[in-house]
């Protein structure tokens, strides 16, 4: 871009963050990045027990990281928005390699950590420059702790390359290649490639939901033997790691890495267990709306009520309904959005070349936040906008802090964001204006997401934490994996499933169990699903007097467990079952009125 292209009103600008990419003031960043990546990482390498320098390079390290980060972030955006800009793939590609050097300082950084007793590890954490990173500092010393030595890490992340990610790699590219032929209702024949499944499983006509589930059925059973094979090497490369690191249990690591402890995980479980039947009646609803005794496993994602047929929203319009919800029931919110569109921090132009999805990202650096998405006109489309504008927020929020206090786990992150689209969903729901139609595709809408939320991902939870127990002595061979993921839907559906309904290929097709980047990648959501449950409660129940407890809350993820976080903000306590089931309850008016409906 140009500084005489004029910018239209939904394309962002990112001349604050560079001048354009590669211009003169991007290149010498990228150079000066590089050296000073060089030279810590030497000083990393040769640190032993001297106090003042090990602080002196956290503190140096912190302020590496906003760089690195302001760059990367730059880039993402590039590519984002231009998917097919070859320059800027290969600086992601160069920055990934440059990413590497600072994982291996950071490995270096924790090692030496580790390594100190507990009196100079005491006086690393007061030295005046840290203060305000001491949560961060600790729990890098105890990630030292369960780490190999630094050549037997080196020689873990050189192999893991050509294993374990190999098989991250091999399953996105033949799942990617899936294509398969589907009679469609109306008798013509259509090769199908496995990325539409999903869609077609949403629409609304059943016919085309069940010839999608059938026929997409074939590739995943040909391909079993190769997709098990995968599954079983990533979860066996995990366990052995975890031995070597000293790492008792395989969901250490993922609660680590939401800085949650095993007792919350297990409260939030036992709550939506024995509150089941809840999200339950809203499938056993949908069944009714849809006229079958109980659901197929293809009908899970249908919407059983129909966006109204409106005309599309205007971008403006959009932006003016989200800003007035906002506004109404949070000002300070509206007011941050509002400035969100002055300052062209925005980008949802509907354009070909760009990537699909929507994200928000931001620069410790410069301390701004940038929102990515496409516009397309539909309300699904605004309750993005609002999600994403609950995550620019929340760091906004986080900008006094410094950079090692800012960085909040996935289990805090879904929060602010499920709390912005709940004000806009409130604030739409409460609009005299709202026509019979748009409140029951709204209600039918929040009760899909019950169903993710509290039925769908904590199945996949109980399926891979089975899955990882077998492993443990062994290989899970492919009908076990079967039986094993048709038994969790069993239970955890009940009756809402038709005798044959369920889907016992969901191990291969669900493309999380194969991520290899994170263990575990689905019960964060639920935490922060229920999580902003209860926060919203109490802010619907004590209104505006809420909002600094609010704002105190979000401040606070980046420099304590969410046990601290929810105990000092909220006096609640997420090891309590109860906790939790408050939290769940909180949809039952919602869920009362879409019975009504049908
Ligand atoms: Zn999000």
């Amino acid at each position: 871009m140009t500084a005489d292209t004029p910018i239209t009103p939904d394309r962002w600008s990112l001349e604050s963050w560079f001048s354009a990419f590669a211009a003169p003031d991007y290149i010498a960043f990228k150079a000066e990045l590089v050296r000073d990546v060089d030279a810590l990482r030497n000083r990393a390498a040769k640190l032993c027990s001297d106090v003042q320098e090990i602080a002196q390079v956290i503190v140096d390290f912190e302020a590496l990281s906003d760089r690195l980060g302001h760059l990367s972030a730059y880039l993402g955006c590039l590519s984002a928005d231009d998917a097919s800009n070859e320059a800027v793939k290969s600086d992601e590609a160069w920055i990934s390699t440059l990413e590497a050097e600072s994982a291996k300082l950071s490995a270096s950084l924790r090692g030496a950590l580790a390594a100190l007793d507990d009196g100079a590890f005491e006086q690393v954490l007061l030295t005046p420059a840290l203060t305000g990173a001491e949560h961060a500092v600790k729990r890098m010393r105890e990630e030292g702790r369960h780490q190999m030595t630094p050549e037997l890490e080196a020689l873990a992340a050189d192999l893991n390359v050509n294993g374990l990610h190999a098989w991250g790699r091999l399953y996105d590219t033949l799942t990617g290649k899936m294509v398969f032929p589907m009679t469609f209702p109306d008798g013509h024949t259509e090769s199908v490639p496995m990325a539409r499944r999903r869609a077609l499983m949403s629409e609304p006509d059943r016919r085309l939901r069940e010839a999608a589930f059938h026929a997409g059925q074939k590739p995943w059973l040909d391909h079993a033997d190769t997709l098990a094979a995968g599954l079983n090497g990533i979860a066996g490369t995990r366990l052995n790691l975890y031995k070597r690191r000293g790492i008792p249990h395989f969901l250490d690591t993922p609660l680590f890495d939401g800085a949650m402890s095993r007792a919350s995980l297990d409260a939030m479980l036992e709550a939506i267990h024995s509150h089941i039947e809840l999200p339950r009646r809203a499938l056993r609803t949908a069944a009714r709306l849809q006229g079958t005794p109980a659901l197929h496993y293809f009908d899970l994602e249908a919407p059983q009520i129909a966006a109204p047929e409106e005309k599309p929203l205007s971008w403006d319009e959009a932006c003016a309904t989200v800003d007035r919800a906002f506004s109404s029931a949070y000002p300070k919110l509206g007011q941050y959005f509002r400035g969100m569109l002055q300052q062209r921090w925005i980008e949802a132009q509907p354009r070909p070349g760009k990537r699909p999805g929507a994200f928000c990202t931001g620069t410790q650096f410069k301390h701004e936040e940038r929102i990515y998405m496409t516009w397309h006109g539909t309300v699904h489309d605004m309750v993005t906008l609002a999600h994403e504008a609950g995550h620019a927020w929340h760091s906004n929020v986080l900008r006094p802090a410094r950079s090692m206090a800012a960085s909040y786990p996935m289990t805090l992150a879904e929060t602010a964001s499920n709390f912005g689209e709940m004000i806009l969903l409130s604030g739409l729901m409460g609009d005299p204006a709202l026509t019979p139609g748009m409140k029951a595709y709204l209600l039918d809408q929040e009760m899909l997401r019950a169903h993710a939320y509290l039925i769908n991902i904590p199945m996949r939870y109980e399926f891979e934490k089975a899955f990882y127990t077998e492993r443990g002595t062994g290989e899970v061979p492919v009908s076990r994996l079967s039986e094993l993921m048709s038994e969790t839907q069993r239970q955890i559906y009940g009756d809402t499933l038709l005798a044959d309904g369920t889907d016992p290929m969901f191990w291969a097709y669900k493309m999380h169990f194969h991520i290899t980047g994170v263990s575990f990648y689905n019960f964060p959501y639920v935490f922060g699903y229920l999580l902003s449950q209860a926060l919203f409660a109490r802010f619907k129940e004590e209104g505006a007097a809420f909002l600094p407890r609010y704002e105190a809350f979000l401040a606070m993820t980046g420099s304590a467990t969410c046990e601290e976080v929810a105990r000092k903000t909220l006096g609640a306590d997420l090891t309590s079952p109860d906790f939790w089931a408050e939290a769940i309850r909180a949809i039952e008016p919602t869920l009362v009125e879409y019975e009504r409906l049908s």
